[in-house]
């Protein structure tokens, strides 16, 4: 199945609650989910209320994770069977997979707005991982490796911007040095350090069937 290209704000109302994958639109008042119409799902059968079947809340959550991250079905599939191959908590090592995917790591590190943002970044081959261009959105980061961009664009506007604004919000599991515009991975990410709160049980539960 190939990657949506619809409307980044139907996906949040799909799942009734801001997914944040507008950058800062999403924190503005122009948020289509804090308008009264953005709270009914979307579509003709987007205002129906009842309670939800267990099947339905697995189903929504994976759909929830998949968003959130921006991976197509088989995608994010493929990370659930990586998952349970190794050795822990599926759930909690399918949660650290997606985040230590490069993509993940620009977006939190404040070197994009969006998840999309960050993608279109390390495409672009405007990312560095230890001094080399790395443009592979799922390149897995690893604990002690930098991430920075290259010279010619630490004078980008956009980029000076989104640097001027990073504070304290850069996780624990990353630090970010604003003079080099550097962030290195000084951990690995906890069930709950990831980028949006989502319950990894119920995703078990969604491929334990
Ligand atoms: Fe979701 Fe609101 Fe952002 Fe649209 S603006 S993507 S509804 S959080």
């Amino acid at each position: 199945m190939s990657r949506y290209l619809g409307s980044a704000c139907k996906l949040c109302r799909r799942e009734r609650e801001k997914l944040f994958l507008k950058g800062e639109r999403c924190s503005s008042r122009n948020c289509t989910l804090d308008r009264k119409r953005g709270k009914n799902g979307p579509g003709q059968h987007g205002t129906v209320k009842g309670k939800m079947s267990d099947y339905a809340k697995h189903l929504r959550e994976k759909q929830k994770a998949r968003r959130v991250y921006g991976l197509t079905e088989e995608q994010f599939s493929h990370y659930y069977e990586v998952a349970e191959k190794m050795k822990g908590s599926t759930g909690d090592n399918l949660l650290k997979i997606l985040e230590l995917r490069l993509d993940n790591v620009v977006a939190r590190l404040g070197l994009a707005s969006s998840k999309k943002m960050a993608r279109q970044l390390v495409n672009h081959g405007n990312i560095l991982v230890n001094d080399k261009k790395v443009d592979v959105p799922r390149y897995q980061v690893k604990v002690g490796d930098v991430i920075t961009v290259p010279e010619k664009y630490k004078v980008n506007t956009v980029i000076k911007k989104l640097v001027d604004r990073i504070t304290l919000s850069v996780p624990t599991w990353l630090s970010f040095d604003k003079n080099k515009i550097a962030g290195t991975v000084v951990g690995e990410p906890l069930a709950g350090e990831v980028s949006h709160p989502l319950n990894s049980q119920l995703i078990v539960e969604y491929y334990s069937k």
